[in-house]
């Protein structure tokens, strides 16, 4: 199977299961990867499409982008969702990142929630 080389990874402290499937040592079903970015999909789907987009390097949250490089690997992780998109035809999507424990981010590994393929209510509960 291909495997992309992932060379920048900086490893956390404590052990990160998005740091561990970015690296391919735990399993997911990974639908886009490369040197920036890994995309998987979601293991409790809310929505026909949910995808998970991260970058390789960990980054705890937006709210640790504190310099350039960090903004520039959230970047990769929009041009990813726009790629994977455009690959899979969406004609919709939303980007969701939820930022803290109050906002309900349960994994403290940067992610994009891509989620399409159905309606999209707004304003959000
Ligand atoms: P959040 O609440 O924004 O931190 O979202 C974390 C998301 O990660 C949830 O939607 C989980 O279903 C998803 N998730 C957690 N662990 C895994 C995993 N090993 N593989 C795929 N998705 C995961
Ligand atoms: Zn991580």
């Amino acid at each position: 199977m291909f495997q992309f080389p992932i060379s920048n990874l900086q490893f956390p402290i404590m052990s990160c299961i998005f740091c561990e499937i970015a690296a391919r040592r735990a399993p997911a079903d990974i639908v886009f990867q490369d040197e920036h970015v890994t995309a998987f999909m979601d293991k409790h789907p809310r929505a026909p499409t949910h995808i998970l987009i991260i970058p390789n390097s960990h980054i705890e949250s937006v709210d640790a982008i504190a310099d350039d490089a960090a903004a520039w690997q959230a970047a990769q992780c929009l041009r990813a969702a726009r790629e994977i998109a455009r690959a899979r035809g969406l004609s919709g999507y939303r980007l969701i990142t939820n930022t803290g424990a109050d906002a309900g981010q349960a994994v403290f590994h940067l992610h994009f929630h891509l989620l399409a393929g159905r309606k999209m209510g707004w304003p959000l509960g």
